[in-house]
């Protein structure tokens, strides 16, 4: 039997009247901040598509619009470039003519591309309430007391911050200002190489998964060697002497999509689609990596179906806008693609950002009006920059 292929057309129609209004809801105690101000266009209105081509032709080359892969295709087809997190953000900050960087993705993107564009660049996040769960799993006030916690213990000196770049701005900072880097699910490993060259051993913020996946899959650490921070327990919930001998001290933090996916799931595909090739990213649990027949980055799932014989079947774990992209794409080339999960499950926050707030955002800036402009504060985009730059420069 044909797994649960997605191969439809294109949908490109408005979203419905219910998650447009959660996407104007707001909660300020996470890294996502404040409600979406202003008057969104209907989501019944027909002509959406033709007003977003409209303002965004009427703002001309102003106007650099990056689409995260994981974003709806009614918001993708206005993307100038689609990307992962730090392609994204490298892609705004080779454009300085572009006076508005439209960011479809979330916040700590949004904020990313802040860091590394130029001070007269303005990054717009069409959609406040576009965070990231994983993000908000590390505050800042949280990954400060774990650090108190690694001095009082007299391991702070030798332990070297990791951060995913699925983390805000003051995570990134706190790593730029205690010797550590950032990585992202591409060069994971080597963060970690160069990371255990200056100490020993890590901090991995926030996605336990990804860190434990690169230490024990690419490393040849043990599992053993790796000790989960709980920052809702005193002492992250470990003894002085567990985090004293632990080479990484992953924080508890994971990503809620990938984090669904089961080892039930790579059984029950394997049992339903016979010679089906399993494909995970590195967010994913460790069971499910290591059940699976290849794990790698978006932008590593993307190069391996592009290079897939055809005639062969893959089921993908990773979020559903991009595996029904990619079913679409590959059907003609008789690829068959399925979810490696049998409920569907788009990242929830991703899809906030939809085509009312896009014609919103981009009507307004038509209008000369900047709106829910996404700007870091000088200091922690220093330190943020500092951590940053540190993977630019990794062997
Ligand atoms: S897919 Fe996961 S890591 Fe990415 S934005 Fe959504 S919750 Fe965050």
């Amino acid at each position: 039997m044909r797994a649960v292929t997605t191969a439809q057309p294109l949908d490109v129609s408005p979203t419905p009247l219910a998650l447009l209004l959660l996407g104007r809801e707001a909660d300020p105690g996470s890294e996502r901040g404040v409600e979406c101000p202003g008057d969104l266009p209907a989501p019944s209105d027909p002509d959406l598509v033709a007003r977003a081509a409209a303002a965004k032709a009427k703002l001309g080359d102003k106007v650099f619009v990056l689409g995260h892969h994981y974003q709806r295709d009614e918001v993708i087809q206005f993307a100038d470039v689609t990307g992962d997190s730090f392609k994204l953000a490298r892609e705004a900050a080779a454009r300085p003519q572009a006076e508005y960087i439209v960011f479809c993705g979330v916040h700590f993107m949004a904020e990313s591309a802040d860091i590394l564009t130029g001070d007269a660049q303005q990054v717009v996040l069409p959609d406040l309430a576009a965070g990231c769960s994983m993000a908000d799993m590390a505050s800042a006030e949280q990954v400060a007391e774990c650090w108190d916690v690694l001095t009082d213990a007299g391991i702070a000196g030798s332990t070297v911050p990791v951060s995913y770049m699925n983390s805000s701005a003051d995570i990134k900072a706190f790593t730029g200002r205690n010797g550590g880097t950032i990585c992202t699910s591409s060069n994971a490993r080597r963060a970690l190489d160069w990371a255990f060259e200056q100490g020993e051993r890590v901090l991995f913020l926030p996605d336990q998964h990804l860190g434990r996946n690169t230490a024990v899959r690419d490393l040849g650490l043990s599992l053993d060697d790796c000790v989960v921070y709980n920052p809702h327990k005193p002492n992250g919930g470990l003894t002085t002497e567990e985090l004293r001998s632990a080479k990484m001290i992953l924080w508890r933090g994971h990503c809620s999509v990938h984090g669904r996916f089961s080892l039930d799931s790579v059984n029950e595909v394997r049992e339903r689609v016979p010679g089906v090739n399993v494909l995970v990213h590195p967010e994913c649990r460790h069971e499910v990596v290591a059940a699976a027949d290849h794990v790698g980055s978006t932008e590593y799932i993307i190069k391996t179906l592009e290079a897939a014989p055809a005639g062969s079947k893959w089921a993908i774990g990773t979020e559903l806008n991009l595996v029904r992209r990619l079913a679409n794409r590959f059907a003609a080339e008789d690829k068959q693609i399925s979810f490696l999960d049998k409920t569907v499950c788009f990242c929830s926050t991703m899809n906030r950002i939809d085509l009312p707030h896009l014609v919103w955002a981009l009507e307004s800036l038509a209008d000369g009006r900047v709106v829910n402009r996404i700007q870091v504060d000088p200091e922690t985009e220093k330190y943020a920059k500092v951590a940053l730059e540190r993977m630019l420069a990794l062997p």
